[in-house]
């Protein structure tokens, strides 16, 4: 999803990173404050002062976002799910969880920390506030926080999936049902009535009323019926592979290579057997997997010379997974690593290779003759 982001920070050991597009909202929205909102509300100071206050406080907003990634990612650790890592992009911040929780009560606490966490920081704004004598520079800014605060929460209290409060809204049907797949449905059906929603305020927005500010909300509501759609569709896919294990789909009849082979010999092997990839065998030990691209540099001058040896992609880059695991969460694990195959094995033995192509096969039958039992 965000392939041009920078790593900045490592907190709680999780990794903190910015995509390419965070820069261009923070530029937008430190100039929006430094040049339009704090002249107005500080007509008095002078145009520095506007500048650190919106370069601050626009730092101090992202720092909010992270610390409401940061509630989800905490509790989510707690509850047993590792997080990859935390992205800020450019409409607030992801935490990326390497699995879905298993329980509803589970996706509930998870869920809930985070626009809490938004609450609780609009609340000690609010009192710094309230503290702080009116009308000088920094009240303002601690004011224009708190308020952002209670944005960031209440938007994501909004019960449309997958936000926050559409994630709530499924929890709890699912908690109340047991079903997961009919609990997603009904979360994304709310969410398309916002996204709907949403756009056709845009359109009046941008053609009664002429505002461009139209656009975004057009812009937004269309991207919350996108992500709610493909949620749901991940979800319907896993559910209807659930219970079939590595297993049933890998194949067995894996034809192997020798790790001293040359790479002219090897694509005779590719030539006769036409797979895209062989794993790579030293005498009965399973030591790597080649595959066609790892060749596409070698010059054909070399092909005799070079040993599959050298080439291949030796086990411990590998993508390995058990025969009696899911396949789905092979799949998904295969899918995150952008690896098209993966090899099974069984205490230290090869049984099976599980590609791409053998996981389309079954999702194409399970979606034409449905499921079996
Ligand atoms: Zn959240």
């Amino acid at each position: 999803m965000f392939r041009n982001a920078i790593k900045i920070l490592k907190i709680f050991g999780i990794d903190v990173e910015l995509d390419i597009s965070w820069f261009l909202v923070f530029f937008l929205f430190s100039y929006t404050l430094s040049r339009h909102y704090y002249p107005q509300v500080l007509p008095e100071t002078e145009d520095t002062i506007h500048w650190i206050l919106g370069i601050s406080t626009t730092i101090l907003v992202f720092i909010s976002v992270l610390i409401h990634e940061l509630a989800h990612s905490l509790m989510a650790i707690k509850e047993g799910i590792p997080i990859n890592k935390i992205t800020l992009f450019i409409f607030g911040g992801v935490a990326q969880m390497k699995k879905e929780p298993e329980l509803p009560a589970a996706e509930l606490k998870i869920t809930v920390v985070g626009p809490l966490s938004s609450l609780v920081l609009s609340a000690m704004f609010g009192i710094i506030y309230l503290v702080l004598p009116r009308g000088i520079p920094i009240s303002e800014g601690v004011w224009f926080l708190a308020r952002m605060n209670l944005l960031v929460g209440i938007l994501n209290l909004i019960p449309a999936f997958p936000l926050d409060g559409g994630r709530l809204l499924r929890a709890f049907l699912w908690l109340w049902k047991g079903n997961l797949l009919n609990a997603t449905r009904i979360a994304v059906l709310a969410g398309s009535y916002f996204a709907f929603f949403a756009m056709g305020i845009g359109f009046v927005m941008l053609f009664m009323a002429g505002t461009v500010w139209g656009l975004w909300y057009i812009f937004l509501g269309w991207l919350l019926y996108q992500a709610g759609q493909s949620s749901y569709s991940q979800v319907a896919l896993k559910e209807s592979l659930s219970g079939i294990k590595v297993k049933d789909v890998m194949s067995e009849q894996v034809q192997v290579v020798n790790i001293g082979m040359s790479i002219e010999e090897l694509i005779e092997e590719f030539y006769r057997y036409k797979f895209g990839a062989f794993p790579v065998m030293e005498d009965s030990n399973l030591k790597g997997l080649i595959t066609m691209n790892r060749l596409k540099d070698i010059p054909k001058s070399q092909w005799a010379r070079t040993e599959v040896g050298e080439v291949m992609v030796p086990l411990e880059h590998c993508l390995i997974v058990h025969p009696d695991s899911e396949a789905v969460e092979a799949m998904m694990k295969m899918a995150s690593e952008g690896a098209g195959r993966a090899l099974v094995v069984q205490e230290d033995r090869l049984t099976g290779i599980l590609s791409n192509t053998d996981m389309m096969r079954v999702i194409k039958i399970k979606t034409m003759f449905g499921s079996l039992d």
